[in-house]
């Protein structure tokens, strides 16, 4: 049955965006537990901290010539739109995931929660106040930062 085949896969496809919408992307993958990321980094890029969930980079497809890369480090580098400004990637050089931000996807209700890193590096004026776990620097397994 062909057709209802082709539409299973559509509906796992997830669809995300920029601000502006000049930068569009799609995966079917699974969707990572987003990881909430504290570092100083992030907070700059953001304003606040980092949620974000991964996908393998051959499951991500990007659409946009606005897209833009900033190397904030020598191991990873972070994508936004050149137009509008919006935080959308983080990806480390020598890897096979992307992270890609939960506020940027057109449906973020599919998304759950996963844990803190680097709260260490939290801002002082706001709280964790969720149960998630927590960790000061990275979490165990260091493929899941952010
Ligand atoms: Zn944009
Ligand atoms: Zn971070």
């Amino acid at each position: 049955m062909p057709d209802s085949l082709g539409e299973v896969q559509e509906d796992m496809m997830q669809r995300g965006g920029c601000l502006c919408g000049a930068v569009r992307f799609e995966t079917t993958s699974v969707l990572r537990d987003v990881i909430f990321c504290h570092c100083s980094q992030c907070r700059r890029q953001t304003g606040l901290y980092y949620a974000a969930t991964s996908v393998p980079r051959s499951s991500l497809r990007i659409m946009g010539d606005t897209l833009r890369w900033y190397h904030a480090s020598d191991v990873a580098r972070r994508g936004f739109c050149g137009t509008c400004g919006s935080a959308l990637f983080w990806e480390r050089l020598e890897g096979d995931t992307v992270s890609v931000l939960a506020g940027a996807f057109d449906d973020p209700s599919v998304l759950r929660p996963g844990y803190h890193i680097f709260t260490r590096g939290r801002a002082e004026f706001y709280r964790i106040a969720d149960d998630l776990p927590c960790y000061a620097d990275r979490a165990p397994d260091p493929s899941k930062d952010p």
